[in-house]
């Protein structure tokens, strides 16, 4: 794979002591990074295949989105004024067109997906959503790195639940690529929604024999702890703890309505954490905000996430550190009481623990996989200041993104993706966009006719 050797940046490692090295270097071999430090130490540049002068850019860890629904971009303009994390607004906008989805519709969305968020500084996302299969193929040719859950929605039908859980364990054994960036996770949509008990309960066990995630969503509003209250007095986390789902690993997204009993459920289990998907939750119109600074102090791992561009409508995850941060500010009465580094910090190293990926990717140091983004501070915005954290994260954009690496590979150089046009990328997906919607009319006018 050769060598890399980035010089004259402004470099974020992102590790424990979060060591920033203005006009620093980065160096790549063979898809690892085998040096990273201060300007003095800079390796002699005859030594490696390629040199970049990154003077007036910032390097940093690749971004990680905790939370999203690639294939939902096909979504993108049509739930608005919708709530999206209640069951009424998803049922109003989403449910009926989804069944009009084919498998030939899933590659192009996904690759747009990608296309987005390689481009705007993503190296990493957590996908869940049903076509999981196809999904793997899509991420597999777009070269990102990415945990896709799969989806097991039972909606009632016990038979289904089971056939689902066959499809799932499948899914597991097939789906982890050979490179290791694609990694097979699965997960109930919403636990109590649309899985049994003995569903989840087997769910666990199978989690557990593959040394897997489960990646669902959970507390998006008051009524989804309605029916664990009801039966056992209890809300959702609490119930889904009795049942063993935080044994093992568990990552839940966007928990906006969380006791401090369920914040203790969070703390004491081995490996829980939690996508906190700022923009989304706002956007959708309710009441709470995840309490991310009260997690953190409990030492629960929060990640940041989009979730479904429907929801939010962008991938950037530099827009989603700076709303996360302000929200977090409004909601706790305090002047950032999450500071620029603990953001950046949730969208890279936390998204890498919640995703057990903290010992490969998640920051720059010397033996991880080379997953770094490089972003072009010289445009209007990015004056001088002594605290480049700030910068990015209050001043920045994801479009401001210029070179974008995931194991040492440069899946964009100089703003543009390297495997597979932007152009063609985008055009593929009018054409299956265009389909995609001409069938869901149809679909549409056949029902009218069947009711008339
Ligand atoms: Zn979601």
């Amino acid at each position: 794979m050769g060598s890399t050797l980035i010089h004259g940046a402004t470099v974020l490692s992102v590790d424990a002591e979060n060591a920033v090295f203005e006009g620093g270097f980065v160096a790549i071999r063979d898809g690892r990074i085998s040096g990273v430090g201060s300007k003095a130490d800079t390796p002699n540049p005859s030594g490696f295949d390629e040199v970049l002068d990154l003077t007036g850019h910032l390097v940093m860890p690749g971004l990680v989105n905790a939370h999203t629904h690639s294939v939902m971009v096909l979504f993108r303009g049509r739930s608005e004024g919708q709530s999206l994390l209640t069951m009424e607004g998803w049922y109003n906008s989403i449910r009926e067109p989804e069944l009009s989805l084919v498998s030939s519709d899933i590659g192009p969305a996904v690759a747009l997906s990608c296309a987005e968020m390689a481009l705007s500084g993503t190296t990493t996302f957590c996908d869940q959503y049903f076509f999981a299969e196809e999904i793997a193929d899509a991420v597999k040719q777009a070269g990102l790195r990415s945990v896709i859950a799969y989806g097991i929605v039972q909606l009632g039908d016990e038979r289904r639940g089971e056939e689902e859980l066959a499809k799932a364990t499948d899914f597991l054994e097939r789906q982890r690529s050979a490179d290791g960036r694609v990694i097979p996770w699965f997960g109930p949509h919403a636990p109590y929604v649309d899985n049994t008990e003995a569903l989840l309960v087997d769910e666990v066990a199978v989690a557990n024999k593959y040394g897997v995630g489960l990646h669902l969503h959970m507390a998006c509003g008051p009524e989804d702890n309605a029916e664990t209250m009801a039966r056992y007095g209890t809300t959702a986390a609490v119930a889904l703890e009795t049942l063993g789902l935080f044994n093992g690993r568990i990552h839940a997204a966007h928990c906006i309505d969380l006791s401090d009993e369920d914040i203790a459920v969070f703390a004491r289990a081995p490996h829980a954490s939690v996508s906190y998907n700022a923009s989304a939750g706002l956007r959708s119109g309710r009441e709470g905000i995840c309490p991310a600074v009260a997690l953190r102090a409990a030492g629960v791992t929060v990640a940041l996430g989009t979730d479904n561009v429907a929801a939010n409508n962008s991938y950037d995850m530099v827009s989603e550190m700076r709303v996360a941060g302000l929200v977090a500010s409004h909601r706790e009465g305090v002047a950032q009481p999450l500071t620029s580094r603990d953001l950046i910090r949730m969208a890279t190293i936390e998204g890498a623990k919640a995703l057990g990926l903290e010992h490969e990717i998640g920051s720059i140091e010397v033996g991880k996989a080379a997953d770094i983004v490089a972003f072009d501070l010289s445009g209007p915005g990015y004056s001088e200041t002594p605290d480049p954290e700030t910068l990015l994260v209050y001043s920045g954009s994801g479009r401001d993104l210029r070179h974008l690496w995931v194991s040492g590979e440069q899946l964009v150089k100089d703003r543009q993706l390297t495997r597979k046009p932007y152009d063609t990328i985008r055009r593929e997906y009018a054409a299956t966009y265009r389909d995609f919607w001409d069938r869901v009319a149809a679909a549409k006018q056949t029902n009218n006719t069947k009711v008339a």
